[in-house]
């Protein structure tokens, strides 16, 4: 038992010592994040079609800490990293889920680069708010910690998790986020199938029953698109057009490359 505590004990110290201890690379105190769609695009592995973009993105860190705390599917923090951590090893760097931490907050303030994985918006908003981390990712993204989301991990770039497609399976404080990013993002964004007799709402539709009550741009991102936000340069990457929905107008698409620092 006292044998089990202990090693439980040099196991965590050992974690924390890699993770904090090793020789970090200088990063850059430039805003730098990456903020995707969604994580696997059809007929790829998870993360595949970012792997290039993430050497460049992730060039200061050797190790990158993931934030589970979404759970696709239901699957634990330990499954979710370990999914995270196979990915990230394709490209030589290591990764260490927040939850093998003591203490998230030293976690995240020590971090060389964050990834926050995609699943349900509603568990991992309560979950940043449950361990007084969100301002803290806020921080030291806005001081240069490079930052890489997926989807859940994505709309909480925006400034409220309001164009989530989760379902609330639970109850955050509140649905406010990081807004690091002046508009809200709707992923996996949808265009209605023509001909299709479904008769249930549009994601368009959905948008548009936000802003009876919201006033905030929306960015519908497809799937192969993400935000990449260098500085103050705010730019569409990816093959595909994306939708944007302002208050007031009528949606219209955006090119790929196209500057988005306009939509506030
Ligand atoms: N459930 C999505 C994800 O994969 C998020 C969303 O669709 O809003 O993280």
């Amino acid at each position: 038992m006292i044998c089990g505590f202990l090693q439980a004990i040099i196991f965590q110290y050992n974690i924390e010592f890699l993770f904090f201890k090793k020789k970090k690379k200088k990063k850059s105190n430039l805003k730098s994040l990456i903020i995707a769609s969604t994580s696997t695009i059809h007929g790829s592995g998870y993360l595949d079609y970012l792997l290039e973009e993430l050497k460049l993105h992730f060039n200061s860190a050797n190790n990158i800490l993931f934030i589970p705390y979404a759970r696709p599917g239901g699957i634990t923090h330990d499954e979710y990293t370990a999914i995270a951590a196979k990915a990230f090893a394709s490209i030589g760097k290591t990764v260490i889920g927040i939850h093998q931490f003591e203490n998230p907050i030293d976690a995240i303030e020590n971090a060389e680069g964050i990834f926050v994985g995609g699943g349900n918006t509603f568990v991992l908003v309560s979950q940043l708010y449950k361990t007084n981390t969100l301002s803290v990712i806020k921080d030291v993204v806005n001081n240069g910690t490079p930052y890489l989301g997926t989807s859940a991990g994505s709309n909480i770039c925006g400034l409220t998790m309001n164009t989530t497609n989760d379902m609330p399976i639970m109850y955050p404080p509140s649905f406010k986020t990081l807004g690091l990013l002046p508009f809200n993002i709707n992923p996996h964004y949808l265009d209605p199938i023509v001909g299709s007799k479904h008769m249930g709402e549009t994601r368009e539709t959905r948008i548009k029953e936000f802003h009876a009550f919201n006033t905030q741009p929306v960015i519908g991102l497809r799937e192969g698109s993400w935000i990449d936000v260098k500085g103050s340069c705010v730019t569409l990457k990816g093959n595909l057009e994306a939708r944007i929905f302002e208050y007031g107008k009528q949606p219209y698409e955006i090119h790929t490359n196209a500057n988005l620092e306009f939509l506030k």
